[in-house]
């Protein structure tokens, strides 16, 4: 993902959402779609035509991506793991999930969930062929080319990459076979960077061969999954290292809480820019009433800052995910990685009186 993310609206209550790096890959196939494959494929057409057919060609080419997801995102979600969003970018689409599959097969099952939508999208595209035929050649061609891609879709992400479709696969059936998913997913990543190299290598030998546009924008791929590749397994060895760890060995035992009337200008001033810190609980009356986040303070506008207090602003005691000192440490953090949460509050007791001394903490992931 590069920069801004435009949310589209929500399909069966996901969030489908454009990064800015999209509309490059829109705009590359659109072109190349109008100025190359529609004038070599169907001669003869005015010039406005084969732009126009060739936006309409790369919307499609993209609803049909979002199918895709969406059709993992189903699976994932009727096998009980949460869907966070779905992002379409320049390669492509990724849905975010709430965590792993519970099991190797539903790991599997969510994984070919969406090369099978591309496969029948694919079929049902040609089928139609002939039908459109008969009202106009643009939509012949339009759905011959809708046939194509979706079938290159699909294929192309059963290759066994991990993190591509066929990787996640790849990776269940080891899990499944080794009952291991740690290694499963060690096995799968160096398979996946392997992949990558093999693109990156196909895409120079592609430029020397003077297909210079094709072999950058393999190498590109490559280079990006070998990177995907990478930080999943550097994801999977913190987690290991972490593996039988407790909370209390990676929280910070001191903490910093502010009175619930102090007021943004006065924690900005005296807190965030002397010490640098990042999160405060709020207290009133000796209990623990909230918890301030930089997020939450930097969400208001500055010039309210003098007048809006931590309260005001605060996730009260209520809606705060806290832990406690025994927890499992990679437990805890791979739910704040699923929850986007950089800091939780360890509660050792639940008498919130008691949180003012050290026995309460802040875990900054
Ligand atoms: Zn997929």
């Amino acid at each position: 993902m590069t920069g801004r993310v435009i949310p589209l609206g929500r399909i069966a209550g996901i969030p489908i959402r454009l990064d800015s790096s999209w509309f490059l890959i829109f705009a590359l196939v659109t072109w190349t779609l109008a100025a190359g494959y529609y004038p070599a494929e169907f001669k003869g057409w005015p010039r406005w035509e084969y732009w126009m057919i060739g936006a309409v060609t790369a919307i499609m080419f993209f609803i049909s991506v979002v199918l895709h997801e969406l059709s993992h995102a189903l699976v994932a979600r009727y096998f009980g793991t949460s869907v966070q969003s779905i992002t379409l970018f320049i390669f492509g689409g990724v849905s975010r999930l709430g965590g792993v599959p519970a099991s190797a097969t539903r790991e599997i099952l969510i994984a070919a969930a969406g090369p099978a939508a591309s496969l029948l999208l694919a079929a049902v595209f040609r089928v139609l062929e002939p039908a459109a035929s008969a009202l106009a050649p643009a939509a012949l061609a339009l759905l011959r080319y809708l046939a194509y891609i979706n079938l290159m879709l699909g294929l192309f992400n059963l290759i066994p990459g991990f993190p591509l479709d066929g990787g996640r696969v790849f990776r269940g059936i080891v899990w499944g076979v080794t009952h291991d998913a740690d290694r499963a997913t060690r096995v799968a990543g160096t398979v996946g960077r392997v992949v990558g190299y093999l693109f990156v290598l196909f895409g120079v030998w592609q430029i020397l061969g003077g297909n210079f546009i094709n072999g950058l924008w393999i190498s590109f791929i490559g280079w990006f999954l070998e990177n995907a590749a990478m930080s999943e397994m550097q994801g999977q060895a913190i987690l290991e290292i972490l593996t039988g760890h407790k909370v209390r060995e990676a929280m910070r035992p001191d903490y910093t809480s502010v009175p619930a009337d102090r007021t943004l200008q006065q924690l900005v001033d005296g807190h965030v820019l002397v010490h640098g810190q990042r999160s405060f609980l709020v207290e009133r009356d000796g209990r623990v009433v909230g918890l301030l986040t930089l997020h939450g303070i930097t969400r208001q506008p500055r010039p309210s800052w003098p007048t809006v207090r931590a309260e005001d602003v605060m996730i009260p005691r209520t809606k705060m995910r806290t832990t406690r000192r025994d927890a499992d440490l990679r437990d805890v953090l791979e739910h704040m990685d699923r929850d986007g949460v950089n800091q939780l509050p360890v509660i050792e007791n639940s008498h919130l009186s008691f949180a003012k001394t050290s026995s309460t903490s802040i875990v900054d992931g």
